[in-house]
């Protein structure tokens, strides 16, 4: 899989994701996580850089000052 088909890949189930996820979902901070009780929620990787964001935030989020569109890629801005 080439680097750009990957970010397509992402971005397609990113947009699926939205809905019920809000700009999260399209966001270049935002990642998905799976708990091992098999929940789902979204971290927030502008929150290791600046603590007005919240690393796990409320969904949907329906509106945001760090949103940024855009694939998280591998390495990216995201962080643990
Ligand atoms: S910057 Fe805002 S929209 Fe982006 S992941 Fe963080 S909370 Fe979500």
């Amino acid at each position: 899989m080439t680097q750009f088909s990957y970010v397509e890949s992402v971005n397609d189930e990113r947009r699926a994701a939205s809905g019920s996820v809000g700009l999260c979902a399209t966001c270049r901070f935002g990642r998905p996580i799976a708990s091992s009780r098999g929940s789902e929620f979204w971290q927030c990787g502008k929150a290791a850089e600046d603590r007005a964001f919240p690393k796990y935030p409320r969904l949907p989020v329906v509106q945001c000052r760090g949103y940024e569109e855009g694939a998280r890629e591998p390495g990216g801005p995201a962080s643990d």
